[in-house]
């Protein structure tokens, strides 16, 4: 039994899908539409990337632990961005780096990357946009079908979330982010064109997840604020994501890293059931822009999760927890380095259990302190309009 059932009075699942429609919950609901997979996980059960980047059975068995052992409501199977990509060709950088442990502690320092994209782009122009007849059956995309149907077979209690990359993330993938970016002012249509050839294959793999369990979709887009213009989304994918999000057969959550604040009210405008969202937002401003929509999130991976104490992570989710945020998680895949004990003070203290260390006496709220810092930085370097896409 999960540490998820022996509380509550709903399953996983239904207090999942509850809390993404807005119906009522028996308690909070804790579960990252994003990655959970760490070191210290792969390390006891004995598997690694890549092979849990592209074996059903690996991934399932490191998904499931954020429901088995960590209190998670959800199980998220999809531990990279780049899985679509390969599945349309790309070569990959799978990111085989050696494990490596402090001698004196024998705590992990690295091991496998993530992986990412190899030069050269696959393509150039809009036109060389083809979606494989194969394309559910390619290793990549398959693996990560399989591993859901297994997933959902063992625990029929969980929330089942699948992923896939919307079409302006598959654009940086298979066009590089720059030569992709730069077309938003030099050529507009290459932009929609992209878009628009690329949309089926999001829309294909989702629904594919769906029928083999899945209880909603992780649609990751990232029109980051650090790179596009919130008129950006608004002209080029929001009427894209309008087209996406009736066509795929479950609830959809939009992912997308980085400040996000000023398109909220677009992206909740663009048919989607909930937005997950990053540190770079504060969680109470992000509430008062979008009201009664859903929002996912933020616990800081690299400022809390990271470097911090579980008291530092209990003490943040706490400020998440009283500004309303609908599904407490951690803001985007979180680093494979991060440790169980930090990893699951996210939902003991959501659910107001978390029994930290009683000498410490001055758990920090990072993530406050990071945008803070930000926000002075930024206000320090604003000297002049920089070019913005
Ligand atoms: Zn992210």
């Amino acid at each position: 039994m999960s540490t998820t059932e022996t509380n509550g009075t709903m399953t996983g699942r239904e207090r999942y899908l509850n809390a993404l429609q807005g119906k009522p919950v028996d308690r909070i609901c804790v579960g990252s539409p994003t990655s959970l997979a760490t070191y210290e996980e792969m390390r006891r059960l004995g598997i690694e990337w890549p092979d849990a980047h592209y074996e059903a059975a690996p991934i399932a068995l490191l998904a499931e632990r954020s429901y088995t052992e960590h209190g998670y409501d959800s199980i998220m199977p999809y531990f990279s961005i780049i899985l679509g990509a390969a599945a349309l060709d790309a070569d990959i950088e799978w990111g085989e780096d050696p494990w490596e442990f402090d001698k004196g502690t024998g705590k992990i320092i690295s091991g496998p990357r993530m992986p990412a994209v190899s030069p050269p782009n696959p393509w150039t122009t809009p036109d060389e946009i083809v979606i494989p007849n194969d394309f559910l059956e390619r290793r990549e995309t398959k693996a990560v079908i399989d591993s859901i149907k297994m997933l959902r077979e063992r625990h029929p209690d969980a929330a089942v979330i699948g992923k896939v990359m919307g079409p302006w993330t598959l654009s940086y993938h298979m066009f590089g982010p720059q030569e992709f970016l730069i077309n938003v002012i030099l050529d507009p249509d290459y932009v929609h064109a992209c878009l628009d050839r690329l949309m089926p294959a999001s829309i294909e793999f989702a629904n594919a997840q769906i029928e083999a369990g899945a209880d909603a979709i992780c649609l990751a887009d990232h029109s980051t604020g650090d790179l596009v213009r919130a008129e950006t989304y608004r002209d080029f994918l929001m009427p894209v994501h309008q087209k996406i999000t009736p066509e795929i057969n479950s609830p959809v959550i939009l992912h997308c890293c980085g400040k996000t604040l000023d398109r909220m009210q677009y992206i909740k405008d663009a048919g989607f059931e909930a937005f997950h969202f990053a540190t770079e937002n504060d969680p109470h401003e992000a509430k008062a822009v979008v009201g009664d929509f859903k929002l996912v999130g933020n616990v800081s991976n690299f400022v809390t999760l990271l470097s911090g104490r579980p008291e530092d992570v209990a003490f943040e989710v706490e400020d998440i927890v009283s500004a309303g945020i609908d599904i407490i998680a951690p803001e985007c895949a979180v680093p494979p380095q991060v440790t169980n004990a930090n990893l699951m003070a996210v939902p003991a203290a959501a659910r107001g259990e978390f029994q930290g260390d009683p000498s410490v006496t001055d758990p920090r709220n990072m993530a406050h302190e990071y945008r803070v810092d930000v926000a002075k930085q930024s206000a320090a370097a604003s000297s002049g309009p920089a070019l913005s896409l």
